[in-house]
């Protein structure tokens, strides 16, 4: 796993944690996923960050909640139906947000 500011790559375990990630629906039911994640150290004497979370590619974005997919979902039912139309797509969906969750992508 890269270090996300230097790319270096590490394997030195500093921790371990299980995160939540909602996902897109399966068979009509909202799917929650408990990922078990690894905090790894960056030894790159050069870089300023001494620990990152690993991700997983296509599935994890950094600081949030969401699959990827489900992210661009989100974000394309409020740039696409903004406001109270994208958060009853979303519920229709199985992925039920708030009016103010819905934002545009920045
Ligand atoms: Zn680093």
């Amino acid at each position: 796993m890269a270090c996300p500011d230097c790319g270096r790559g590490s394997a030195r375990v500093h921790s371990r944690y299980s995160r939540e990630l909602a996902d897109v629906a399966a068979g009509g039911r909202a799917v929650l996923i408990t990922l078990a994640v690894r905090r790894l150290f960056c030894d790159s004497q050069s870089c300023g960050r001494r620990t990152f979370a690993e991700q997983v590619e296509g599935l994890t974005v950094r600081y949030q909640r969401r699959s990827s997919l489900l992210q661009h979902l989100v974000e394309m039912a409020g740039v696409l139906l903004a406001g109270r139309g994208g958060a009853r797509l979303l519920h229709v969906l199985k992925a039920p947000l708030s009016r103010t969750s819905v934002r545009f992508p920045s």
